[in-house]
């Protein structure tokens, strides 16, 4: 209940304090800051994921200078030679104004990216968005062969989605699904979600010609994902776990040591704060630690 009420509070807390804690979870506001904080995570032996801040572009040229941002972030990242991808939401391209303009602008990443040889994931938001975003990424896949998009898990149409894909290779980043979606149309507890996780996993395995990037930091699932991959043996080298920077960081250090590949996604930008919001929400321990700050000693 206080947990709850304290919550509440997170949007009033100072700028500094939260700039503090959100630097756990987001590399910080600047392009520059990003590729430290990608070129720290290559270091220890961790692939890179570039993601800009922001969702629900508020206008045409938002969504516009938000592709523009991602060209030269894929831009940096190859002139860096790191091995990382760049990973958009659709409302931040402007699918939140319309369809037609967040295919053009995802077209021109992609075609930016095919030139640099970068990859580019499209994210999933919440179940409005998910048609027309699995028909850009549909569009999409003929033209520019390095394109990915996320699954989510709780949602049940997610099982018929994947028997629709388009025949060929495709790029997946399974997830549970961030947004919490109605009772119609999603699972809501969390073993049914881990059940529909491993239920979407084994039907992409089954369908073939799929590259799998399983993320999460769910341990008992991720085993289970594990045997699964080895049931279809898929070699450790073919797949890999994507982590959020700063979350479970002992969980990725230990798949690392026994041979799993992780990528870590490294969120940047001046819209950083709802972001952290959203972290702090998920980590009671560290609200903890913001909340005794806020207080006198
Ligand atoms: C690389 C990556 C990309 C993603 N992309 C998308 C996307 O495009 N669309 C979408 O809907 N969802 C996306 N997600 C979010 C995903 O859907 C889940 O909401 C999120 O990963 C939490 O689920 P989990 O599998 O880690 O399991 P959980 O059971 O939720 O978490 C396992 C443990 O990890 C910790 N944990 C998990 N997440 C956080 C967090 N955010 N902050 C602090 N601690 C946490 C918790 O302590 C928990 O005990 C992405 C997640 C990752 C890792």
């Amino acid at each position: 209940m206080l947990h709850k009420l304290l919550i509440g509070t997170l949007p009033l807390l100072p700028r500094p304090v939260m700039r503090h804690f959100a630097g756990k979870y987001i590399a910080g506001e600047t392009l520059e800051q990003e590729l430290a904080k990608l070129r720290e995570m290559a270091g220890r032996g961790f692939s890179g994921v570039l993601d800009i801040l922001g969702e629900g572009s508020s206008s045409e040229s938002h969504a516009r200078e938000a592709a523009e941002a991602y060209i030269q972030g894929a831009e940096a990242v190859a002139e860096a030679q790191l091995d990382t991808y760049v990973s958009i939401k659709p409302t931040h391209l402007g699918l939140n104004k319309s369809e037609a303009l967040a295919l053009e602008l995802f077209g021109l990443v992609a075609a930016r990216c095919r030139d640099l040889g970068v990859f580019m994931r499209i994210e999933m938001e919440d179940h409005p968005t998910t048609d027309a975003t699995l028909r850009i990424y549909e569009a999409l896949r003929p033209e520019y062969e390095r394109v990915g998009i996320v699954l989510q898990a709780r949602l049940h149409r997610t099982l018929v989605d994947i028997e629709n894909l388009a025949p060929g290779p495709v790029d997946v980043r399974m997830v549970k699904g961030i947004y919490l979606e109605p009772a119609e149309i999603a699972h809501t507890d969390p073993s049914s979600i881990r059940r529909a996780y491993l239920d979407c996993t084994r039907r992409l395995l089954t369908r073939g010609d799929v590259h799998l990037r399983l993320a999460t930091h769910d341990e008992g699932m991720a085993n289970d994902l594990i045997e699964l991959m080895a049931d279809f043996e898929v070699p450790r080298e073919d797949y890999e776990f994507q982590v959020l920077l700063g979350v479970q960081e002992q969980l990725w250090e230990r798949w690392k040591l026994e041979g799993l590949n992780v990528r870590v996604y490294v969120p940047f930008g001046p819209e950083w704060r709802e972001y952290s919001q959203r972290r702090l929400r998920k980590n009671p321990e560290l609200f903890k630690a913001v909340m005794r700050q806020m207080l006198p000693a």
